[in-house]
């Protein structure tokens, strides 16, 4: 019953931190009770695909969203929806997650090809892209790595000079900007995550953006998503039945999702303001471990609008990120890694081949720590977080290796250009 005790539980010596978490805003379950009550559509392009396709289109300015069933999926209509031939190349990053590649080679005769990132955004290096271009070359998939969008510009200017296509794996990128215009608008196709461990999510999910006002890319881009049949138009009322036209498959997510989708977009400003804020602490908190050289932040270059969905720091070599990450899951604390590098993975190899030569790709896939971040993460829990990586960062000595393509002496990226 005493006072005293209740205080001591307020500052625990020990807590659990998780690495992420959803921000429920609570109309989800309004939204779905709606469906469930009124005996509304279950399957998919029901009135809240319908509500969350046109809320897409009118806030990010995309000609045409459609809902997928992932990020992953997204990305497969993309690619097939550029024109290739079997022995055909595309460009991406080897820095990025296994889904951006599946969906190159879900398509039986496409080739991958592997570009280098840039050390201070690790964005996919547009040098790089263009040292890569062959005769075969059909496409670039570039990724907005953390939720900070690549160098568009020039990676636009590449592909119109060698008549490409562009893929944006904006899976992180949801409300980030290049420059005025918003992730997955700017290149041919946009693709979007709705996994649980997005900025906002249904669960699993996804959209696919088609940034252009070819009914005839849109039309097929539609029979695809409906196992290949022209029921979108039989449902709209264009015709009087439908029937298989193309190769497809199910990339419809049930409404059931799209409705829980909607409660959170409708507070998607609100979700990044609030990681914004956490980003931001933990910037402040570490920026004068990076002024000694211990370790690296994230850049987000001028012309850029971040969407706060990565806190990492990169440390100095393998050993001292095996010592902060094991020092913080000792404390509770988890934070982990990114991406094997997709070159040096099992299937990377296999495709590849042994000679892909990537090395800050290599650099940033050993040494790259990720921190807990999401939307509505407390103040005794962030304060927690910091105060470990100080204790553990304070006892690296600063004698260590110099990170090997940096030199803390070069100026911060201020521009792209
Ligand atoms: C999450 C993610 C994907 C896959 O999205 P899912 O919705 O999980 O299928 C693809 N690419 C990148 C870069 C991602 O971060």
């Amino acid at each position: 019953m005493s006072r005293t005790k209740s205080t001591a539980i307020s500052h625990p010596s020990k807590m659990k931190i998780r690495f992420y978490k959803p921000y429920i805003t609570g109309k989800e379950i309004k939204f779905i009770e709606d469906i469930v009550t009124n005996s509304k559509v279950l399957s998919g392009d029901g009135e809240y695909t319908h509500k969350v396709q046109a809320l897409l289109e009118k806030r990010y300015q995309t000609q045409k969203a459609f809902l997928t069933t992932s990020g992953t999926t997204a990305l497969e209509m993309a690619v097939r929806l550029v024109d290739s031939n079997p022995g055909d190349e595309i460009i991406c990053p080897s820095y990025t997650f296994s889904s951006t590649a599946n969906a190159i080679l879900l398509h039986k005769g496409l080739k991958i090809v592997f570009a280098e990132i840039n050390p201070l955004t690790l964005n996919i290096d547009p040098t790089d892209i263009a040292k890569k271009i062959t005769k075969k070359t059909k496409a670039i998939i570039v990724v907005h790595y953390a939720g900070i969008p690549c160098d568009m510009d020039r990676i636009m200017a590449i592909a119109k000079k060698n008549g490409l296509k562009v893929i944006e794996d904006a899976a992180q990128a949801i409300e980030s900007k290049y420059k005025n215009r918003f992730a997955g608008t700017i290149g041919d196709f946009g693709c979007l995550s709705f996994h649980e461990t997005k900025n906002i999510t249904c669960g699993e999910g996804g959209a696919l953006f088609i940034n252009s006002n070819s009914k005839k890319l849109i039309e097929k881009a539609e029979i695809i998503r409906e196992k290949g049949t022209n029921r979108s138009k039989f449902f709209r009322g264009q015709i009087d039945k439908y029937t298989w036209q193309d190769i497809g498959s199910s990339y419809l997510p049930s409404d059931i999702l799209a409705a829980f989708l909607l409660a959170q977009l409708q507070s998607v400003a609100k979700i990044r303001l609030l990681r914004k804020r956490i980003f931001n602490l933990y910037a402040t908190s570490l920026r004068a471990y990076e002024r000694r050289g211990i370790i690296r932040l994230p850049n987000i270059p001028r012309f850029v609008r971040g969407n706060y969905h990565i806190f990492y720091i990169i440390l100095n070599n393998r050993k001292s990120f095996t010592a902060v990450q094991k020092y913080l899951k000792k404390h509770g604390i988890n934070a982990y890694s990114h991406y094997v590098p997709l070159h040096s993975s099992p299937q990377g190899l296999r495709v590849a081949g042994k000679n892909v030569r990537l090395p800050v790709t290599d650099e940033i896939g050993s040494c790259l720590l990720r921190l807990p971040l999401y939307a509505g993460m407390k103040e005794v829990e962030y304060n927690y977080v910091v105060k470990h990586v100080k204790q553990i960062l304070d006892s690296l000595s600063a004698k260590e290796e110099p990170f090997k393509n940096y030199s803390p002496k070069s100026p911060k990226i201020a521009f792209l250009h």
